[in-house]
């Protein structure tokens, strides 16, 4: 692999890039006589930051990703832009893309004289990375790839698209503007061994973003720093930035209309396939299908006709006679099936007696938002920018079958204790109050030895606050935690569900060790939680809890 830096433009190498006097400024200024704005407060008379750190602190903690390895643009195509000036001599060199793909590849491509060599994908919309990289030429700088892709739909072959990434002395771009919609198929996380990576996202899509333009590049920190040189210092704007910070603290409830959008996704996908019309409806990992009329005019037409616009990609490499159909809400989605000439089954969920519960806890160190489901269970959905922490929060969520989101802003530059401490604090306290009168409830849990080392966990929830610790761990730290934290995890856990839990392991691997622990609180609080059909009362002799 050729180094990154030799293949930036000759001319962009020694950038000296514009500076502002507030980057040259460390400490916090109090007057402001630098940049001749109106000094007279609106809400937007300052310059936004150039760096948006803020905003770059929560998309590290939401994406698991290093702030290092972060540059935000104005939606992804300023990035698509940045990447083919970066790297892309005009007029002397050229990008390879699959087709059929999203169109803003070859636009900017061109706008930026840079030839476009076309590679089909094969049978299926799949890639293959050995005819994919035959079409490489002398003079290719950058490979766009489409993950999941638009407009079919489907996520690339994860090894195929790695092959790729191995296999060409060049940047290869994989643009993931819906893989919030695919599971966890995003390669993110391969990032770290290959700085010809360039991933991109988007807050377009499932984050609801459209109108804001805000989209994301996850690279070595080489690239992001070049992006940086090269864009225009104030590309997010201060309402953007402010607009933004503020949604991704629902990034639960972002959660939830991805699920509910996934749900639809099947629904459409199968009901489409039902109708006399359709030839094909294609898999999708993304938030829309594209879908194979006999006629699409015909289906096209009636769908103007009753308001409802979708895209003809018909004049697209394998798409003859094939719309790009949106998943809208169930609502939107029925007035579609109709049109077309089915109907969506009413499936109404009763979700009134669902013991559940939402905690937002604030302070000047953390900002926190823990939900808890009961009797659901989802996969877990949990982000506290501590990856070791994550994981063992992951363990409560699946091993006590219930739904469990966890977000949490926390001052991790400076320690893990104030994120540890107070997840446990709201998680105690959401249990608690998803419990309500605890009517019906086992009350008790009990954990025994578990494979991977022997922990016991003990537990009541019946309102009795006391704890013991007899766990020792051989290391100061287990991931990126620090293992003298997890006992206070617990303590104050056990204090703010007012529980009595008793806690005992050992083992030889502390990673092995404090898995074990977690595991066998969450069976235990299964246990306990669990609501008896037959048994209608408090489980007291008392009669209260
Ligand atoms: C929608 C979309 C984007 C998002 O573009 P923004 O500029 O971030 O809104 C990027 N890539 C693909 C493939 C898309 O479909």
């Amino acid at each position: 692999m050729k180094n990154i830096y030799e293949l930036v433009r000759d001319n962009l190498k020694h950038l000296t890039p514009y500076s502002t006097a507030r980057d040259d400024c460390k400490s916090r200024m109090s007057i402001y006589l630098d940049a001749n704005e109106n000094p007279y407060d609106n809400g937007v008379n300052r310059y936004p930051s150039p760096h948006q750190e803020e905003l770059k602190k929560k998309i590290s903690v939401l994406k698991n990703v290093p702030v290092g390895n972060i540059f935000l643009g104005n939606g992804s195509d300023e990035p698509i832009d940045l990447i083919l000036r970066l790297f892309c001599p005009p007029g002397k060199s050229s990008m390879l893309q699959i087709v059929p793909t999203y169109k803003i590849y070859s636009v900017s491509a061109v706008i930026n004289d840079v030839d476009v060599i076309d590679c089909p994908l094969d049978e299926g919309f799949a890639l293959s990375a050995d005819r994919l990289l035959e079409k490489v030429r002398t003079d290719t700088r950058v490979i766009f790839l489409c993950s999941p892709n638009n407009p079919t739909g489907n996520l690339l072959d994860r090894n195929e698209v790695m092959r790729v990434v191995e296999g060409f002395d060049g940047i290869v771009v994989v643009d993931e503007a819906y893989i919030d919609f695919a599971g966890d198929g995003s390669l993110a996380g391969e990032v770290g061994g290959h700085p010809n990576l360039v991933i991109l996202q988007t807050f377009s899509k499932a984050w609801g973003m459209a109108g804001l333009r805000l989209g994301l590049v996850i690279a070595d920190s080489f690239i992001t720093g070049m992006l940086s040189r090269i864009k225009y210092p104030y590309n997010i704007s201060i309402l953007n930035q402010a607009k933004a910070s503020e949604l991704l603290d629902g990034a639960v409830q972002v959660m939830d209309k991805v699920e509910i959008i996934k749900n639809e996704r099947q629904k459409l996908y199968e009901k489409l396939q039902t109708l006399p019309d359709v030839v094909n409806v294609y898999p999708s990992d993304a938030n829309f299908l594209l879908v194979k009329f006999r006629n699409k005019q015909a289906a096209f037409d009636s769908l103007v006709e009753a308001g409802i616009i979708v895209r003809d990609r018909s004049s697209e490499y394998g798409c003859e006679n094939c719309l790009r159909v949106t998943v809208g809400t169930p609502e939107e989605n029925a007035a579609l099936l109709k049109v077309l000439g089915t109907s969506a089954e009413e499936e109404k969920e009763d979700g009134t007696s669902l013991r559940m519960a939402e905690v937002r806890r604030r302070t000047k160190e953390t900002d926190i938002v823990v939900r808890i489901c009961l009797d659901r269970f989802k996969e877990p959905y949990i982000r506290t920018g501590l990856h070791f922490f994550n994981h063992m929060l992951e363990q409560i969520g699946y091993h006590s079958m219930t739904a469990l989101d966890v977000v949490c802003y926390g001052d991790i530059q400076t320690d893990d204790h104030h994120t540890v401490e107070d997840v446990a604090i709201a998680l105690g306290e959401a249990i608690g109050k998803a419990l309500g009168n605890k009517a019906g409830i086992e009350r008790y849990g009990f954990s025994l030895p578990m494979d991977e080392a022997e922990a016991s966990v003990l537990l009541d929830i019946g309102g009795r606050t006391d704890f013991i610790w007899d766990v020792r761990f051989s290391s100061d730290r287990i991931g990126d935690v620090s293992s003298q934290m997890f006992e206070h995890f617990f303590k104050s856990l056990a204090e703010n569900l007012h529980c009595n839990l008793h806690v005992r392991a050992c083992g030889k691997n502390d990673h092995h060790i404090i898995e074990g622990v977690f595991k066998a609180f969450a069976r235990a609080l299964k246990q306990a939680v669990y609501r008896n059909p037959a048994a209608g009362g408090i489980p007291s002799s008392k009669g209260q809890i």
